[in-house]
């Protein structure tokens, strides 16, 4: 319901059934076959930009898939969930990724998520933090976050020096 609605905004000027993370490709050959569990994203910017995705789909499951099991994935995926429904996630953008790669086994992505709740456009401003689990999936072990209505570039990466583990895509308190 949330995609055919989004396809019908967005029809004419960018292909129909475009994903939401923004990557310009179609949903089915971009963040579906991770959320649909026929894959792993390779790389920690795959996996954010996947769970992006889900927050825009509300597929909440799979929010619960990727947190790192440690870290309390149920309470998370639910508050998730709740954010979820309450929001509408209308686009992201990347700001910088660090490492997380196909040699690495930690890294950071720093991006900015718009929103609208309540009737208001937000954006969701986060550095989150990526590992790679036993088996070598990307997990999301945990992010710092804050909103603004709209980023100017000088809150940046201070958001890094309060990271909480289990932290996620939450809305602020
Ligand atoms: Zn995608
Ligand atoms: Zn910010």
């Amino acid at each position: 319901m949330i995609a055919s609605a989004r396809n019908r905004a967005r029809k004419g000027t960018i292909p129909v059934n475009t994903c939401p993370c923004g990557s310009g490709r179609t949903y089915e050959t971009c963040c579906e076959p991770y959320i649909a569990g026929a894959a792993w994203p390779p790389t920690a910017q795959t996996l954010m930009r996947a769970r992006y995705t889900a927050y825009a789909l509300g597929k909440i499951d799979y929010l619960g898939s990727t947190f790192a099991p440690s870290s309390g994935a149920a309470a998370h995926a639910k508050t998730a969930g709740e954010w979820a429904a309450k929001a509408k996630f209308n686009d992201l953008k990347v700001v910088s990724a660090s490492k997380g790669g196909s040699d690495d086994n930690m890294g950071t992505v720093e991006f900015l998520a718009t929103y609208e709740q309540d009737g208001q456009t937000w954006e969701h401003h986060e550095v989150s933090e990526f590992a790679r689990d036993g088996q070598g999936h990307w997990r999301y072990i945990a992010g710092d976050s804050h909103r603004h209505a709209r980023w100017t570039g000088t809150c940046h990466t201070e958001v890094r020096k309060s990271m909480v583990a289990g932290g996620g895509l939450e809305p602020p308190t």
